[in-house]
């Protein structure tokens, strides 16, 4: 049997699918893995520019070099969209089969290809968190651009200087929540604590199968969501070219993009 069609049978035959992803479920669409060649911190150093304490100090010291940055980051994962393994895995929400996808990117694709049951452990570009009352805030994807945008016209006129000046300059060029605090993007940067881990690992205790896009399972607490499947006596199926990182029953050594269609052709072929 063909290990798309092993895939197709686990996951036909279990009774609650999720899905994990990370990094490489989006390389397909542009957007390159951080640590990869051509990803971002190749150019911006993840000390810096990956800690919010590090961005404060570029903020501070060298404005011109955060406002580059910042247009880098909007043009990468703004203009990036969902590639044929995110439509795949829309679709088998659609058809009732998946019931989650637990992901640690930040870039919306999941939602963008269909997805309405997703838990982002790692925050999302396109919502606020506001610093005082904790308030949430969902932006349309034109309007978390269009602040970044104002954000970064503003800071290329900045001299630099101590937070004060910082915080009276930005004043106008910043979100504020109805409570009057100020709203920053709810991304987790490195030192900072992941979102919702215990609502990840509750579908994770729920689920007898666990589809794992394009992770290599280092990143914890996240990389727990597959291993607390699998204690269970759940189903990992692993799609990731040249890494094997989970104890997975399927490892499929092929893209995100190339897989997923092939094994949901199977699962439409089955319950036609
Ligand atoms: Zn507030």
């Amino acid at each position: 049997m063909d290990i798309y069609r092993k895939a197709a049978d686990i996951i036909l035959n279990s009774r609650y699918v999720i899905a994990f992803s990370g990094a490489g479920a989006s390389a397909e669409s542009g957007i390159p893995t951080f640590r990869d060649k051509g990803g971002l911190w190749e150019k911006y150093p993840v000390e810096l520019f990956g800690t919010p304490r590090g961005l404060l100090y570029v903020m501070l010291t060298e404005p011109g070099k955060f406002a580059e940055f910042i247009s880098s980051a909007i043009d990468t994962l703004f203009n990036a969209k969902p590639n044929p393994g995110h439509l795949g895995i829309g679709e088998l929400e659609k058809l009732g089969i998946l019931k989650y996808v637990i992901t640690q990117n930040i870039d919306g694709l999941h939602q963008e290809a269909g997805n309405r049951k997703v838990i982002e452990v790692h925050g999302s570009i396109t919502k606020l968190r506001c610093l005082a009352c904790h308030n949430i805030k969902e932006l349309s994807k034109k309007q978390a651009i269009d602040i970044a945008k104002r954000f970064s016209e503003r800071i290329k006129q900045f001299r630099g200087g101590e937070l004060e000046d910082a915080i009276s300059f930005f004043k106008d060029a910043i979100p504020y929540c109805e409570c009057g605090g100020i709203m920053r993007p709810d991304i987790v940067f490195f030192t900072e604590p992941v979102h919702n881990i215990n609502a990840a690992f509750e579908e994770a205790r729920k689920a007898d199968c666990c589809i794992v896009v394009g992770t290599s399972g280092v990143v914890y607490p996240a990389a727990y969501v597959p291993q607390i499947v699998k204690s269970k006596g759940g189903k990992i199926i692993e799609i990731n070219p040249n890494q094997n990182s989970f104890d997975s029953d399927v490892y499929i050594d092929e893209s995100f993009s190339q897989a997923m269609p092939k094994i949901l052709q199977i699962i439409k072929t089955a319950i036609q």
